[in-house]
Formats: C-alpha cells, sequence, structure tokens
C-alpha cells in the first residue's frame, strides 16, 4: 500500500463564473429578460405542458382512481385542441394554464419593457384558448380551466365535478 504523502491541496478558489440571466438575454437567444426573479421562474416553468400544478394535478387524480389522458390531441370539427387532461368518454376537458402566458388576471400582468414581444404572443395565447374553448363546448365537451395558482384540493375539487366519480 502507497501512503499518499500528497501535501494536502488547499482548497482552489472556485473561479466558475456565473452566466447570469441578463448576460445571456443580451445575446438574444432566450426570453426576453426579466427583473423579478418570480416572473423568471414562471416564465421558465411555464412550458407547454408538464408544469408542476398539472403534474400534480395529475398525480392526484390517478391517486383518486381517476384514468385520463394526458395531452391528447382532439381532432374536432372547428379546430385541433389538446387538452392538458382529458376524460375522452365523459367528454372532459382539463386544462391547467400559467398564469403568465395565459395573461391570469392576478398574475399575468405583461412586462412593460418587452411589449413589443410579449403582448402579441399573450394576446394570441388567450385568443387560442377561447377558441380551444368554443371549438370543445361545440363538440360537447365540459371545458375545466384552471390557472395553475389555483391550489391543489380545489382543482381536484374542480375536476371532480366535472367528471363525477372515478370508474370503477
Ligand atoms: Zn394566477
Amino acid at each position: 500500500m502507497v501512503k499518499q504523502a500528497s501535501p494536502g491541496k488547499g482548497k482552489s478558489k472556485e473561479t466558475v463564473a456565473s452566466r447570469s440571466a441578463t448576460e445571456a438575454a443580451a445575446k438574444g437567444k432566450v426570453y426576453p429578460f426579466t427583473a423579478d426573479p418570480g416572473r423568471a421562474a414562471n416564465m421558465r416553468g411555464n412550458r407547454r405542458s408538464d408544469t408542476k400544478p398539472e403534474l400534480a394535478l395529475r398525480a392526484a387524480l390517478h391517486a383518486l382512481g381517476y384514468r385520463y389522458r394526458k395531452d391528447f390531441r382532439l381532432d374536432l370539427p372547428l379546430r385541433r385542441v389538446r387538452p392538458d387532461i382529458a376524460f375522452t368518454s365523459r367528454k372532459v376537458a382539463v386544462f391547467v394554464d400559467g398564469c403568465f402566458w395565459h395573461a391570469c388576471p392576478d398574475h399575468g400582468s405583461r412586462p412593460k419593457n418587452n411589449d413589443w414581444y410579449w403582448s402579441p404572443k399573450l394576446a394570441k395565447n388567450v385568443e387560442r384558448d377561447r377558441a380551444a374553448d368554443e371549438a370543445l363546448a361545440q363538440a360537447g365537451w365540459t371545458v375545466v380551466r384552471l390557472w395553475e395558482h389555483v391550489p391543489l384540493t380545489e382543482a381536484v375539487a374542480a375536476v371532480v365535478a366535472a367528471v363525477g366519480g372515478p370508474r370503477r
């Protein structure tokens, strides 16, 4: 056995430069910069599907015995719609809308600075949401839209109210 006799290496000073969101934004490759860390997290968290509130809702429903399709594409007469959670036989479509992307009245105030970028984009999202609602209703579906800020228990209750009891 060779005894390691190296003199304890002193902790080398970490010199990893952390890239700030500002720098990244300056390069023009990512979302427009937002100074509000809460909003930045919100923006990152609100991808099209599989957001945290959506995952939590799915898990809770599943635990209650509900079975559903996730991100299931519906080819409706008016348009294609892809609800976050779909109960196909009972025709209930559930959406968990991100407060930012879907312009929640409580948290959806759009950033002042990048107005040129955001307002048309967000307006389009909202427009598309309404068109989806209309297409679903026209095809006999019940639509449950939940803001991501809705507490899980309330969200579950809303879905249960629309769907009824879990199928045995
Ligand atoms: Zn909200």
